[in-house]
C-alpha cells in the first residue's frame, strides 16, 4: 500500500447487520488460503451480497465488524472445494505485497476466527457440541457451562544490539537464505520481558539488559499476537541451539543478510535499528 492511500476504518463487532444491505466484504478460506482475485499484481477479495451468487456454499461464517461502513465476513470452505473461475485460494504470506494493508489485518482476524471455530467444535471438558453465543466472541457448552474464547499465544520479537550491530539468526522455519531478531513464544509464569530474555539466551547464548518495549503485531499463524522489542547486549558469546537455529551472528546495518519484508513487525525492528544507529552517528 501506499503511503497517501488513505487509512480506512474498521470497526469490529460481532452481532451482524439485521439486513444485508448491499454488497459484503467476504474473508473466505479454505484450508489456511483466503480465497481472491489477482490482476495486474493486486488481490482483492469477493465483494457479493451473498456467497451463493458464486456459487460457493460456507460450512460456518462469521460477522466481523465493518471497514468504511461495509460489512465484513469470514467465511469457510469445506476441503478441497473448488475456486470460483478467475478466483484462486492463497496463504497470507504469498499475499503481503498483493493485498492492501488494511485487508490483510481483517484477513488475519478472519483467519483467527476461523481456525478458533474449527479447533473448538466440542467442549475440551466434556465433549459437548459447543454452541455459539450472539452478543460475544465466545461459544459456550450447553452440557457443562464451560465458555470458550478465541486463544491468543503471545510471542516475544527481539533487536538485540551490541554497539553498531544487530543480532540476527536464521531459524530452520525460516525462507532459505533469511536471517530475523530472535523469536519465541511465552510460557506460562513468564513476563514478557522474562521471555526475551531466555528465549534469546537459549536460541543465541546471550544475555540481554535495557529491555525497551517497541509494539506489537497480530500474528496470525494461526493464533499469536507478538510483541517487539528493543534491548541491548549485556554479554556472553553466540552459542546457537541448533534444534532451532541454524545460524546467527552480529550484523551491520551495511551488510545485512536477507531480511523480512516491511510489513512484518521483525522488519520494523530491524529498521528501527537502522534509524537510531543513523541518528547516534
Ligand atoms: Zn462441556
Amino acid at each position: 500500500m501506499s503511503n497517501s492511500e488513505r487509512k480506512r476504518s474498521f470497526v469490529p463487532s460481532v452481532i451482524p447487520p439485521s439486513e444485508r444491505c448491499g454488497s459484503a466484504s467476504w474473508f473466505v478460506f479454505c484450508g489456511n488460503k483466503l480465497l481472491v482475485l489477482v490482476k495486474d499484481g493486486t488481490a482483492s477479495l469477493i465483494n457479493a451480497r451473498d456467497l451463493g451468487e458464486l456459487g460457493l456454499k460456507p460450512i460456518r461464517q462469521h460477522f466481523l465488524g465493518t471497514l468504511d461502513g461495509r460489512h465484513c465476513y469470514s467465511a469457510e470452505l469445506a476441503e478441497n472445494t473448488k475456486a470460483p473461475d478467475g478466483m484462486t485460494f492463497h496463504g497470507l504470506r504469498e499475499l503481503w505485497a498483493l493485498l492492501e494493508e488494511d485487508l490483510l489485518t481483517i484477513a488475519g482476524l478472519a483467519r483467527q476466527i476461523i481456525h478458533w471455530d474449527r479447533t473448538n467444535q466440542f467442549c475440551s471438558r466434556c465433549g459437548g457440541h459447543m454452541e455459539p453465543e450472539t452478543e460475544r466472541r465466545a461459544k459456550t457448552c450447553p452440557l457443562c457451562q464451560r465458555t470458550n474464547f478465541p486463544r491468543l499465544s503471545p510471542a516475544i520479537i527481539v533487536a538485540v544490539v551490541k554497539a553498531n550491530k544487530l543480532l540476527l539468526a536464521r531459524a530452520h522455519r525460516h525462507p532459505p537464505g533469511l536471517y530475523s531478531v530472535i523469536a519465541g513464544f511465552v510460557e506460562p509464569g513468564e513476563t514478557l520481558e522474562d521471555c526475551v530474555r531466555r528465549e534469546v539466551k537459549e536460541e543465541t547464548g546471550v544475555d540481554v539488559k535495557e529491555i525497551r518495549y517497541f509494539g506489537s503485531q497480530p500474528w496470525p499463524f494461526p493464533d499469536s499476537l507478538m510483541t517487539g522489542f528493543m534491548a541491548k547486549y549485556a554479554g556472553g558469546e553466540i552459542a546457537i541451539e541448533k534444534n532451532e537455529i541454524e545460524d546467527a551472528g552480529w550484523f551491520k546495518a551495511d551488510s545485512f543478510p536477507p531480511i523480512p519484508p516491511k510489513i512484518t513487525i521483525a522488519r520494523q525492528l530491524i529498521d528501527r535499528f537502522v534509524a537510531e544507529r543513523s541518528r547516534d552517528q
